[in-house]
């Protein structure tokens, strides 16, 4: 069977993109991968979401966009895309069990994933102490202490988080200055728990029984360099994201990144029928709203195009 539209992805660019696409009269398929729900899933509480004014738990929005998504006709299937060919319509689409989707339109939403350091500690410690993901692992640090990676958005925000649990949390920039907006800054800086590690680099992992420290580095390459040791139980990267567009590489046109690019402001790729919505396509804002109104608008290109 052929279909008229799958979507691969299920954070809030799919699930937007299945809303709109089902209320046209399609009957999506939405292939949700292994984390359904997407990268919102893992953080606890989302603030700026319109239409929440007390806020929501990022688990429960996810939750009410799939119903909503499933009321207008989607069906899920629960599996990644393991390899695709979209070199001529139909696209054809292969899943990690073998199963093999074959599609008249193709809306990828596929979103990003956490970078680490690239240290070969990193991987020694992998559950054990390292991890990406503060609200996901930051429960196992109550009362111990933490170091975060990082000046972004992103890092204060797990910082700031963490501080609620641990004693103690490093927040370690290489840079002599936060990259993160103003009110995510002033939460670290007012935080009497979280140090701030400025113009510091991490230069591996240590311990016996699991993570016990860092070797760290301030200054490199000035004449006042200093190496130097801290003791911590978790090491928490927030340093960025890599985009989940590997398995549909070879046919679609990206940044240097991986970020598929699109026509202006729009979800429109390369490829005609196939769109590129949320985090995929988007290095910069990377904001759940945005996701979902870059989604609406996929599913009405992906409309367009299947009534022509
Ligand atoms: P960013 O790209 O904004 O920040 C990455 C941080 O990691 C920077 O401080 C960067 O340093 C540092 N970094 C990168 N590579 C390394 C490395 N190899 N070693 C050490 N440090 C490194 O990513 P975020 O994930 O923080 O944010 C992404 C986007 O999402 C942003 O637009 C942000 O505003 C948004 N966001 C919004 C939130 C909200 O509004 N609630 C929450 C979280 C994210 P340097 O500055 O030196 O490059």
């Amino acid at each position: 069977m052929i279909q008229d539209l799958t979507i691969v992805g299920s954070g809030p660019a799919g699930y937007t993109a299945a809303i709109y696409a089902g209320r046209a009269g399609f009957t999506p398929l939405l292939i949700e991968g292994l984390q359904p729900g997407g990268q919102l899933t893992t953080t606890t509480e989302v603030e700026n979401f319109p239409g929440f004014p007390e806020g929501i738990d990022a688990n429960e929005l996810m939750e009410k966009m799939r119903i909503q998504a499933q009321r207008f006709g989607t069906t899920f299937v629960a599996n990644s895309v393991e390899h695709t060919d979209l070199r001529t319509t139909p696209y054809h689409l292969w899943l990690d069990d073998g199963t093999e989707i074959i599609t008249k339109s193709l809306i990828i939403a596929t979103g990003a994933s956490a970078k680490y350091l690239g240290l070969s500690d990193e991987k020694k410690y992998m559950g054990q102490g390292v991890s990406a993901c503060a609200t996901c692992d930051g429960f196992f640090y109550r009362r111990k202490t933490v170091a975060v990676v990082g000046g972004g958005d992103t890092a204060c925000e797990e910082a700031t988080y963490l501080a609620g649990l641990a004693n103690k949390v490093y927040l370690i920039v290489r840079k002599p200055f936060l990259r993160a907006s103003k009110i995510m800054q002033e939460r670290v800086f007012n935080n009497e728990k979280i140090e701030i590690l400025f113009n510091t680099n991490t230069e591996g992992l240590f311990g016996t029984n699991g993570l016990q420290g860092a070797h760290l580095i301030s200054r490199k390459g000035e004449s006042d360099e200093r190496h130097f040791d801290i003791t911590i139980d978790g090491f928490f990267l927030a340093i960025g994201h890599t985009p989940n567009s590997k398995v549909f590489l070879p046919w679609l046109k990206t940044d240097n990144e991986g970020y598929i690019l699109t026509q202006g402001d729009s979800p429109v790729t390369n490829l005609p029928g196939v769109y590129a919505a949320g985090d995929i396509a988007d290095p910069h804002y990377r904001q759940a709203i945005v996701a979902a109104a870059s989604g609406a608008k996929a599913a009405i290109e992906a409309e367009k195009f299947l009534k022509q």
